[in-house]
């Protein structure tokens, strides 16, 4: 019991004092008034009361900027429907309100986002609503620029095309950031406005048709021009009539300015590789909105993100020039090649014949080195006619049922021939038929048998393993030479794709072979594979289709 008197005492006390505090008006008014929430009251639509946390909320100077002005001045013409609603249900039931968000407009025509709870309340003897507001602008500018930020990321890294991504920054900046997003970028011609966008897309011909009557001035001290020449924002927190007559040229252009209804501006330079490239100006119109300092990061943030996306779009777009100047000169420089090259190997027959007329064999027999080396030209010349070919998808097939089991064994005969020190196997069959091209595919094993003798200089044996199932045929073409490191694998069936040696060894190519190979094998509608232990050897494998049971 004794312990007991203590907490009773507590208990009698505590609610004397809350007793006390629930008869106190002047508790309750102070509780009002220094709390940083928005305090107000109101009745028939009218502010009858408001705290300092109010007067800030709205950025007014003071009380009397509010007390006896309609409610609904305060609130954004979004969330009007639904609080007119809620009074509406709230002074007929009653009933107090949850907290929902809201967007208010403040006395200087800012929007700001709020949380608002709201009980119905007698106040000097009339129906009223006594609401509380919490200020969430803040948290949901970090919100909304965390999900805008990356969803920039996302669309500016989806597309390598220059003029593609310059609409892509003004899609993203319009309405997030701007009711209206220009984009000027400096080029050959000067200065030209690559791309625009406006909330109402019908707008965008204003921006186009002021910009066709007024071209920036080159030597202008503010705007475009000047950012292009110093590389420093410009930030305009208000547009007044004022600076829109000081800055029209004439009466048309004055009142295409006012039509535009322009309040706000930030004026952004693009770097590209550390030079200014471009400018994005973001206007806010329409939207009543003025930039804040938050807005000038984030607009800060979005060009240098469109920097290094025009940076990548524009060394592609070389990338891609320089590849069209290469395989233009390839195409060309193979098909110069090729008649000086068949003259050759006409002339070497015709001496050829004379000496053996002579019985020269000394010189026929430099001669037949000669007639090699021209064919090993000719072959190198045909592979870059080929890639030139595959290249503008021009590489001809003749396809035919082929018994390929007869043509590896013929090509292994041949091969034998280039090798003497490679004793090369053959090990099972396929029995089975494939529609193919012979000319096309022999091309493919001479070219995987050359490099297991080419890349196997130590070895002395070659495995070629035919093997059939249901629906595919395949042939694998093992060595057990030098070997490929795994980073290189995938990439050597690339375009003059070559490995360097660390050993030092000089293999002689150009990185053409596996990458024509692969192209025929893929318009087969096989698969060309690889597998190999660096220093261990490598299987090259390619499946075909395959069409009908042979017997
Ligand atoms: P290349 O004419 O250079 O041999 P390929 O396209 O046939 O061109 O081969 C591309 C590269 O792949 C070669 O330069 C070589 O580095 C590697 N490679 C190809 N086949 C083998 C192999 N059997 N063993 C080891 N490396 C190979």
């Amino acid at each position: 019991m004794k312990s007991d008197t203590p907490k009773n005492l507590k208990e009698s006390l505590s609610s004397k004092i809350t007793k006390e505090i629930h008869s106190n008006e002047f508790f309750y008014k102070h509780i009002a008034e220094l709390t940083p929430d928005a305090v107000v009251i109101h009745s028939g639509g009218k502010i009858r009361y408001a705290n300092p946390g109010a007067v800030k909320l709205v950025q007014a100077t003071n009380v009397g900027e509010l007390i006896g002005k309609p409610v609904m001045k305060f609130i954004h013409k979004d969330s009007v429907p639904l609080i007119q609603e809620r009074i509406k249900k709230m002074l007929s039931q009653s009933k107090v309100a949850p907290f929902v968000e809201e967007k208010f407009i403040t006395v200087k025509g800012n929007i700001i986002y709020v949380e608002t709870k709201a009980v119905p309340f007698t106040f000097q003897g009339e129906k009223a609503i006594l609401a509380i507001i919490r200020d969430i602008t803040a948290r949901k500018q970090v919100e909304r620029n965390l999900q805008f930020l990356s969803e920039a990321n996302n669309l500016l890294s989806s597309s390598l095309d220059y003029r593609t991504t310059l609409a892509n920054i003004t899609a993203l900046a319009v309405p997030h950031i701007a009711d209206w997003c220009v984009v000027d970028m400096k080029t050959e011609k000067g200065i030209e406005q690559l791309a625009v966008a406006h909330v109402d897309s019908r707008k965008v011909k204003w921006a186009k048709e002021l910009r066709r009557k007024n071209p920036p001035d080159p030597n202008a001290k503010t705007g475009v021009p000047q950012i292009l020449r110093t590389g420093k924002t410009e930030y305009y927190y208000e547009i007044t009539d004022k600076m829109l007559v000081a800055t029209a040229e004439n009466e048309e252009q004055l009142e295409l300015l006012r039509k535009l209804k322009f309040s706000s501006i930030m004026m952004v330079p693009i770097r590209v590789t550390n030079e200014t490239m471009g400018v994005i100006t973001f206007v806010s119109a329409e939207s009543g909105h003025h930039y804040t300092k938050t807005d000038l990061t984030i607009a800060e943030e979005l060009s240098k993100r469109a920097g290094l996306a025009i940076e990548s779009a524009l060394l592609y777009s070389q990338a891609q020039q320089a590849i069209t100047v290469r395989d233009e000169f390839i195409t060309l420089a193979s098909h110069e090649l090729k008649t000086p090259l068949a003259s050759i190997k006409m002339y070497g027959q015709i001496l050829h014949k004379q000496l053996e007329k002579r019985g020269d064999t000394a010189l026929m027999n430099f001669l037949e080195k000669m007639d090699q080396q021209t064919d090993r030209l000719t072959l190198l010349v045909n592979d870059l006619l080929n890639v030139s070919k595959i290249q503008h998808g021009k590489l001809e097939y003749n396809f035919e049922d082929v018994d390929l089991t007869t043509l590896v064994h013929d090509i292994v005969e041949v091969m034998r021939q280039v090798s003497l020190k490679h004793t090369i196997f053959i090990e099972g069959e396929i029995k089975k038929t494939v529609r193919a091209d012979p000319f096309r595919i022999y091309q493919v094993l001479t070219n995987l048998l050359t490099n297991a003798i080419k890349y196997s200089p130590e070895a002395d044996k070659i495995l070629v393993r035919l093997s059939t199932d249901k629906k595919f045929v395949k042939i694998t073409v093992q060595d057990f030479g030098i070997g490929i490191d795994p980073d290189h694998q995938e990439k050597v069936f690339d375009q003059f794709y070559r490995i360097i040696d660390p050993n030092k060894r000089k293999f002689s190519g150009l990185g053409m072979g596996l990458f024509i190979s692969h192209e025929i094998i893929d318009r087969h509608g096989g698969s060309m594979s690889v597998k190999s232990d660096k220093g261990k050897g490598s299987q090259f494998s390619f499946t075909l289709p395959s069409v009908a049971h042979a017997t």
